[in-house]
């Protein structure tokens, strides 16, 4: 594998060209220095905003500020993750960020004048002058709002009570990044020393069975000791929670999260349901799990380590683009083009150099094109991660030809579905042309644990979620044992009656930063469970499924998520959806223990 000590002994074909976004500095600062000017001017329009005409100039302002702050930020940030060690580009993108800040500060204003407009009146105002229509649906969505914003008072206590509320997160946050001291694990000296989170994200996937029990119990040590520390924050959390959204005239905390993105409640409790409807294939794995690892007893520190092992292939990125593009052929020959393209158009930064951001991720830049940022290894795993950013990308760049600049940002709740449609396609493809025994294998069971980790795991945590809140609502007491207790049950559900618990099992509660996120994780379940759907369909070459996907990727953020991923076929208010995607669940599993 090519290996490089520095950035400039990478071809520049692997590299981003950032003068897509600025040729040079000067480019930058003139930005800059518009967007200052463009904020005084915002300022102004505060109480001053009367009839159609002057608010739409003020949203024509606000809308090109916005648009150069989006340049300017996208800019240093890639520059800043290219090399973290240049003290020049913290201070851009520190820079940058402060501007972001004034942004909002100067137009803090608008929102609660704009509930004082009733919506006839803004609809006059649209009718009135044509450019206003470019900003109606943001506008007319504000009004969704109307019932839980309160009187100007009532949300300046609120306002300044937010530190306060948002206290129990701060205070888990310090638990658990800053001040948690793991147990001690036994490294290759056989000496005795601190377990770190890096050591046990490899030590649980140890083939040594003594060395997972042994990070196992040393992870969990300090979680159980602050077991009352911590079930009082989750506690705090959730009753604020609560309170905040009676005070919002919201009928329970579920509703006023699922509220933004326009989510019933029944697409939340049908998740649920049906998952647990057919939670049998994952029993089955688990039995496969324990005869595999040749255990009397499965525990939970049995549950991480991939059966199989990772064929030990060497995949070039030459290769690895090649094959993607192979195994996306059921999206069409647009798709597969466009994507060929991005190649040689200095898209993507491919290798890994000293100083870079570790991991992978997609951003795109409306007007621009999307950056995808690699660590690339000649590895499968890291063919995954190409074929993962890349559909990210795809759906960056077709909502930003398709949609304006608006409406063309997708939200979180279908973000994950294009590059799980990509994974998905890749690993049936990878399956279909391999005779290798070892590499089906493998392939398998890398998609069964990734269905088990992102749909399995993140159901329960939804419901975990779910219970407890009922709770609060019920005024049942909400203290260490009570999580405990909700926690093993649903434990022992969701991963059958084959595991044999240790104490540390129903303490899994006690290290998830996301229960501060309220009602957030059913999001990684949904997307991945539609994206199964609809891969499954593509690869029947569907046709109609094949152009309402590729409308789906145009799309932007031009309806709510449940609407378009409807017109996909995907209608997460009924049980099919889910079904499906647990029927292909159950089909992967019965394959996997075929050939083990
Ligand atoms: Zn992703």
């Amino acid at each position: 594998m090519v290996t490089y000590s520095s950035r400039k002994e990478v071809p520049s074909a692997e590299k981003w060209n950032l003068a897509d976004i600025y040729q040079d500095m000067n480019a930058w600062e003139n930005d800059y220095q518009t967007v200052i000017e463009l904020i005084e001017k915002l300022r102004a329009f505060d109480g001053a905003i009367e009839g159609a005409q002057s608010l739409c100039d003020y949203l024509q302002l606000r809308e090109q500020a916005s648009y150069l702050y989006s340049k300017l930020y996208v800019f240093a940030s890639l520059q800043m993750d290219t090399d973290t060690r240049v003290s020049s580009s913290q201070a851009l993108l520190d820079k940058a960020g402060q501007l972001g800040q004034k942004i909002s500060e100067a137009t803090s204003f608008f929102m609660p004048f704009l509930l004082t407009l009733d919506e006839e009146t803004l609809k006059q105002y649209i009718s009135e002058i044509k450019e206003l229509s470019y900003f109606e649906e943001s506008l007319l969505e504000s009004y969704r709002y109307k019932k839980h914003v309160l009187s100007k008072e009532k949300e300046e206590i609120l306002s300044k009570m937010g530190e306060a509320l948002s206290s129990p997160k701060q205070t888990f946050g310090m638990i658990n990044n800053a001040d948690i001291k793991f147990g001690k694990v036994t490294n290759d000296d056989h000496k005795k020393v601190p377990l770190t989170r890096g050591m046990y994200a490899k030590l649980i996937e140890d083939e040594d069975r003594s060395k997972r029990k042994e990070a196992y119990k040393a992870y969990y040590k300090p979680y159980v000791q602050l077991q009352n520390t911590i079930a009082s924050t989750l506690s705090a959390a959730i009753k604020n929670n609560k309170l905040t959204s009676e005070i919002r005239n919201y009928p329970s905390a579920l509703e006023r999260a699922l509220f933004s993105d326009n989510v019933p409640k029944d697409v939340y409790e049908n998740l649920i349901q049906s998952a647990k409807e057919n939670i049998q294939p994952l029993h089955k794995y688990m039995r496969i799990r324990k005869q595999q690892l040749g255990v009397d007893e499965l525990r939970a520190y049995d549950l991480s380590i991939p059966l199989v092992k990772e064929a030990k292939q060497v995949i070039s990125y030459e290769e690895a683009y090649e094959t993607m593009l192979q195994s996306l052929q059921p999206l069409g020959e647009d798709y597969v083009q466009t994507l060929r393209s991005f190649k040689t158009k200095r898209y993507i930064d491919v290798r890994e150099t000293p100083g870079k951001r570790s991991g992978a991720y997609n951003l795109g830049l409306y007007g621009v094109h999307p950056f995808v940022l690699l660590n690339h290894q000649d590895n499968i795993s890291s063919l995954f991660t190409l074929t993962h950013e890349m559909g990210h990308a795809m759906h960056s760049y077709y909502s930003s030809q398709y949609q304006p600049r608006i409406k063309a940002g997708y939200s979180i709740f279908v973000a994950e579905v294009a590059s799980t449609v990509n994974e998905v396609l890749l690993i049936r493809y990878l399956l279909k042309q391999t005779n290798d025994n070892q590499t089906k294998k493998y392939l398998l069971n890398h998609f069964i644990d990734q269905f088990k980790g992102t749909f399995f795991t993140q159901v329960m945590f939804a419901e975990f979620e779910k219970i407890i809140h009922e709770k609060a609502q019920n005024e049942q007491p909400l203290n260490a044992e009570a999580f405990s207790q909700v926690y093993e049950t649903l434990f022992r559900e969701y991963n059958g009656p084959g595991i044999v618990f240790d104490d540390e099992v129903k303490y899994g509660w006690t290290r998830i930063p996301h229960f501060y996120r309220p009602f957030y994780v059913y999001k990684y379940a949904t997307g991945f469970a539609s994206a199964i759907d609809l891969a499954d369909r593509l690869i029947k070459g569907e046709q109609e499924t094949r152009h309402s996907y590729l409308e789906f990727l145009k799309s932007g953020s031009s309806d709510y998520p449940l609407e378009l991923l409807k017109r996909t076929g995907v209608d997460l208010s009924r049980p099919e959806p889910i079904h499906n995607a647990l029927s292909v669940f159950n089909k992967l599993v019965d394959e996997f223990s075929r050939q083990v």
